[in-house]
């Protein structure tokens, strides 16, 4: 204890120097590397989102052992009120600001193993930190794949816990399909495996004097005294605040599996150290759609026609995205006609239909002259790989500005897209932002991006009302702002408030009873707290690329 000097921030005791001295104890424990040079603390300070907040000590375990080590020195801590908060990180795409922390950051980025694999069964294990392209490539040679529309960085275990709705979600139903148990490193180091316990076998787990043997016991006690609530989160299936996959952890027959519950987490529960995924047979392109239009309403139209059609995606972008990617030297506009004002639909099918290209055809003599569909050739394939390119020149322009992710990934109805469009255009003259509006049509998860001067004094203040606004309006259109991944601590700000008290209560409840000494990431969903939250907006350009 003499080693430490602390301070006291927000209710906890955090240890603030001679991390030098935990750093070398830890590198004893551990066969991964602990660091804490300025340099590496510099870069585990941001993620993707608007937030910098620097950690007192980045460590890389290599083996569920080492993680186990790690978070037993920090609960050992914890129970002597010496807090120490842990962030878990995979590649750190976080838009949200969920995977940095004072305290320590535990990278999985070593953890990247493909384990064992059974081709028959279509079975594979891996260490939570390997990565989505890693998986696929791995998979691919047995010509297999996980069929999730990611950034190839992002790791298994940050999927899980961040559980974002992907582009193919509409086809193929999102991570939570694919994966059959999950290993976690608990706050005290102990280790839990996820899979269905039986009613019968239950009475033996809830009696073991374990941190599982709790966890079990305690959740089911929850969940029984909450059912209204619970049978209420059922109804909300495009809101993913707090933790509403507590709805699907215990079953009618009263058996229960954890999995469900990990899945938009946030790793605020525990460590996902290794993962088993079922692979499903690759299937190859079979051709793309592209068209333009002057007018949403007519966009909208075609939209929800190949929406029928069983697409792989379907997306739609404001226009003026594709036309700002020619400042950047693309030239859109040699393929795509040029539109003022107008939106791009784009989409993918992984299916092969001889009637799809003729029904498409059709479609065009009912929509107006203006309309430019170009269908599956050579021209349509170029434009695709442009769109998406000029997308992330969109979203990396800092001329005058930063398009920090604020309002990304919300939820609207497809029914109340239109009003939706129509709000944005008085928000937009109200708030004097570029309020370009791209998403998926077929999962109805939708992305603002304007530019802000992040250098400037009131940068947070105009963020923050810009968040606020875009959530009304959100809501005022029947839709959710954590409707496609979880609130983390930007999105936070603003949805602590509108979870109804009973239901904060027992996200509270859950989260004690994973995390007694509410070490494991605690700044984030309801332990938000907005005040801090706004001091550590960045000043600075982030180093991430935004994509
Ligand atoms: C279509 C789409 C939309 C997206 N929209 C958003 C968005 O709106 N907001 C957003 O934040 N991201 C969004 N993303 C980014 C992305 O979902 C996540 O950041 C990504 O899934 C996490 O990858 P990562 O490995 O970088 O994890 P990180 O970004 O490092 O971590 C993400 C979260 O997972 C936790 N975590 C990571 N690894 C583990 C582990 N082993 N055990 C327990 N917890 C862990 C972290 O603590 C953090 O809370 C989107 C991605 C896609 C494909």
């Amino acid at each position: 204890m003499s080693a430490f000097f602390i301070f006291f921030e927000k209710n906890h005791v955090i240890i603030i120097s001679r991390m030098g001295k935990i750093a070398r104890y830890l590198n004893q424990l551990t066969v991964g590397n602990v660091f804490d040079s300025p340099e590496i603390l510099e870069a585990y300070s941001t993620d993707r989102s608007v937030l910098k907040i620097k950690p007192r000590a980045v460590a890389f375990p290599e083996s569920t052992d080492d993680i186990r080590k790690l978070m037993k020195f920090c609960y050992q801590l914890a129970a002597k009120d010496i807090k120490t908060p842990v962030a878990i990180r995979g590649s750190g795409l976080d838009e949200m600001g969920a995977d940095i922390t004072n305290g320590l950051v535990i990278s999985t980025e070593k953890m990247n193993k493909l384990l064992e694999s059974d081709r028959r069964e279509r079975l594979v294990r891996v260490q939570a930190g390997i990565t989505l392209r890693e998986l696929n490539t791995a998979l691919s040679v047995n010509g297999l794949t996980i069929p999730i529309a990611g950034h190839g960085d992002e790791t298994i275990g940050g999927l899980i816990s961040n559980y974002p709705t992907d582009n193919y979600a509409h086809k193929y139903g999102g991570i939570m399909n694919y994966v059959e148990r999950v290993e976690v490193v608990l706050a005290n180091g102990d280790c839990l495996q996820t899979g269905l316990i039986r009613k019968r076998n239950l009475e033996r787990k809830i009696h073991e004097r374990t941190l599982e043997g709790d966890i079990y016991r305690k959740l089911s006690k929850v969940i029984d005294a909450n059912d209204k609530i619970i049978s209420e989160l059922k109804k909300r299936q495009f809101d993913k605040t707090g933790y509403v996959n507590i709805a699907y952890v215990k079953n009618r027959r009263g058996a229960m599996d954890l999995k469900p519950l990990l899945f938009g987490a946030e790793g605020t529960l525990g460590v996902i150290s290794e993962v088993i995924l079922r692979a499903i047979p690759i299937k190859k392109p079979a051709g793309r759609v592209v068209a333009t239009f002057e007018d949403f309403r007519m966009a909208e139209r075609f939209l929800e026609f190949v929406k029928d059609l069983h697409p792989l995606e379907v997306n739609i972008y404001d226009a003026s995205i594709a036309m700002a990617a020619e400042e950047t030297g693309k030239r859109l506009s040699s393929i795509i006609k040029k539109i003022e004002d107008g939106y791009i639909a784009i989409a993918q099918f992984d299916s092969r239909s001889k009637s799809r290209i003729k029904k498409i055809l059709n479609i065009k003599k009912m929509l107006p002259r203006s309309t430019q569909i170009i269908t599956d050739n050579k021209k349509a394939s170029a434009v695709f790989e442009e769109l998406s390119n000029a997308l992330t020149s969109y979203l990396n322009s800092t001329k005058d500005g930063e398009r920090v992710p604020l309002l990304t990934n919300f939820y609207i109805p497809a029914e109340n897209l239109s009003g939706l469009i129509d709000d944005l255009g008085v928000l937009r003259e109200k708030l004097g932002l570029d309020l370009a509006l791209y998403g998926s049509y077929a999962t109805s998860n939708y992305n603002l991006r304007p530019k802000f001067n992040i250098e400037e004094e009131n940068f947070s203040k105009k963020a923050v009302a810009f968040l606020r606004a875009g959530a009304y309006v959100i809501k005022r259109r029947g839709g959710s702002l954590a409707g496609g991944s979880p609130e983390g601590r930007v999105k936070a700000i603003v949805t602590n408030d509108e979870v109804p008290p009973k239901e904060q209560c027992l996200y509270l409840e859950i989260k004690a009873i994973f995390d007694r000494y509410d070490m494991i990431n605690p700044d984030i969903k309801l332990g938000t707290n907005t005040r801090s939250t706004l001091n550590h907006f960045r000043t600075t350009g982030s180093p991430k690329i935004m994509i």
